[in-house]
């Protein structure tokens, strides 16, 4: 059989790879050798940015296809017909840790998926858990220090971790999903997805509604418990990329179902809990979820880092018949998923192959930066307006006008009627769990717990004593209990 040439990367043919060119077969070598430097020097700039959050990550590409007719809530295209078929790519990963940590982890799980629809991309970059730690972007590096690792010993601290959360009554409801045993799920496989945001569907009328995005898994929810958790971490750091990579090798293609709950504008201004913080979800009772469609993952990338490490998603990318909603941490992220993607990728991200869409052309005025290799726009004018091409701004897409509250202030009461109740929603979990998850989740929460160290060990646990108490009585004493703190001696009970 006929082999390929090796080459350099500049695509010249060479003789030697493994020996360096020397003067004399025991000599020092040449400084001529560049394939030695060429080697070297790309080997040193193999690695770019982790990213700071989701580091660990696994990806698989497949299909969404709709199976109901949601277009009286959207005119967005991919929705636009039943058995109608769009291709994706979705990104699993962990949360806190580094790129080399644990599968297995106690953390959410991200669930970030790009549709490549006939209208550009739309991400919706969610998590496994319907809610998160904090409602105002402005909170989210103090949070994720917390989860990362302790300035002086490098550690990760349960100290800091729960410090935060207890000074934090809002994390309460994500702490709580986190505590259960959905804290450390059995893979990717077999966990829910969710948009977690309120984002707003808009129709052929022009009417806007709210909307949360569900994906149900076909595969059954199956997690482990903490004990197992930990020694999946011993036996294989990489289950769930092991997991996910194996089953879709095998033709085992997972699904999940998409269903979403909605709230028209009117609703909105009548609803009781602010239906834009993203620590509270929606009573399925009041907002019933509405099925939509079937997702399933069905290819292996052919390479991890062009695809996986590569990708890159925004909230941002929205299309046609979606729209933002004024959660203040969607907003937060709007710009900021952009902003990494072009720290960790350069401002031309968006045209590596995973991140590009398939069906657009990209019609706009940004030119050159680093790694431009679409044409860079050719002959084309690069300033509008201009006289000579052939592009409109299509009021078409103008989205329908949204009426907010118009004051701008320092500081708005965060505790205000409708912003304070951290505690039912957990509460209302912690009493839904079977006999047994409610033990297994007692017992993480203890575990957990009684790693908080230093002189400020009391005083953290009690603070966060209260906020279990309050979402449940029950609870707050099989905590006190496990942490052997005599709650008549801090508690007026
Ligand atoms: P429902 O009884 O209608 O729904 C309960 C929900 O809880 C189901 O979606 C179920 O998911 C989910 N669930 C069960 N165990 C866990 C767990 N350990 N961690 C996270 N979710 C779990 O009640 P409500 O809609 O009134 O919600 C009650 C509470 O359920 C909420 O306060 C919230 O904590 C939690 N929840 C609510 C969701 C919502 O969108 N309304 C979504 C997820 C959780 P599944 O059906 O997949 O088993």
């Amino acid at each position: 059989m006929k082999k390929d040439k090796l080459t350099t990367a500049s695509g010249r043919p060479y003789a030697y790879h493994e020996d360096s060119l020397t003067a004399g077969p025991r000599g020092p070598v040449l400084l001529q050798d560049y394939i030695l430097h060429e080697k070297m020097a790309h080997f040193n700039r193999e690695r770019i940015p982790e990213r700071v959050v989701h580091a660990k990550g696994s990806g698989a590409y497949g299909t969404f296809t709709v199976t109901h007719d949601i277009t009286q809530y959207t005119k967005a295209k991919l929705f636009n017909e039943i058995g109608k078929q769009t291709p994706v790519f979705l990104r699993f990963s962990t949360v806190g840790g580094e790129k080399g940590s644990a599968d297995t982890e106690r953390d959410p799980r991200g669930f970030a998926l790009k549709f490549y629809t006939e209208d550009g991309n739309w991400d919706l970059v969610g998590n496994n858990t319907p809610v998160f730690f904090i409602k105002d972007a402005k909170k989210f590096s103090d949070f994720i220090h917390t989860q990362k690792r302790e300035p002086r010993t490098n550690l990760k601290s349960a100290t800091m971790v729960w410090d935060f959360w207890s000074l934090n009554p809002e994390s309460l409801h994500q702490v709580m999903i986190l505590m259960t045993d959905r804290g450390t799920p059995y893979g990717y496989r077999h966990m829910n997805g969710y948009g977690s945001h309120t984002f707003s569907m808009i129709n052929k009328e022009n009417e806007r509604f709210f909307v949360k995005f569900h994906f149900k898994t076909a595969q059954g929810i199956k997690n482990f418990t903490g004990k197992e958790a930990d020694q999946m971490r011993a036996e294989d750091m990489d289950f769930a990329q092991r997991d996910l990579y194996e089953n879709i090798e095998k033709g085992n293609f997972p699904k999940w179902n998409l269903k979403i709950q909605v709230m028209t504008e009117q609703e909105v201004k009548n609803a009781v809990v602010n239906p834009f913080d993203v620590t509270k979800v929606w009573p399925h009772k009041d907002y019933p979820l509405i099925d939509v469609g079937v997702l399933e993952l069905n290819k292996n990338p052919e390479n991890y880092f062009q695809d996986v490490e590569q990708a890159a998603f925004s909230p941002a990318h929205i299309v046609d018949g979606i729209g933002f909603s004024p959660d203040k941490m969607l907003q937060g992220r709007i710009l900021s998923y952009s902003d990494a993607q072009r720290y960790r990728l350069g401002a031309n991200y968006e045209q590596i192959p995973v991140n590009r869409c398939p069906f657009m052309a990209i019609n706009n005025y940004q030119r050159d930066g680093l790694m431009r290799i679409d044409g860079n726009g050719g002959s084309k004018p690069n300033y509008y307006p201009n006289s000579f091409d052939n592009i409109e701004a299509d009021q078409n897409y103008a989205e329908p006008a949204f009426e907010i509250e118009s004051t701008i202030a320092d500081h708005f009461d965060r505790n205000a009627e409708g912003e304070n109740d951290h505690f039912s929603q957990p509460g209302n979990l912690y009493r839904l769990l079977s006999q047994q998850d409610k033990e297994n989740t007692i017992s993480n929460i203890i575990n957990s717990m009684n790693a908080i160290d230093g002189e400020k060990r009391e005083e953290i646990i009690l603070r966060q004593l209260c906020h279990w108490f309050r979402a449940d009585t029950e609870l707050g004493m099989h905590i006190a209990k496990g942490l052997n703190i005599d709650i008549s001696k801090h508690f007026n009970m």
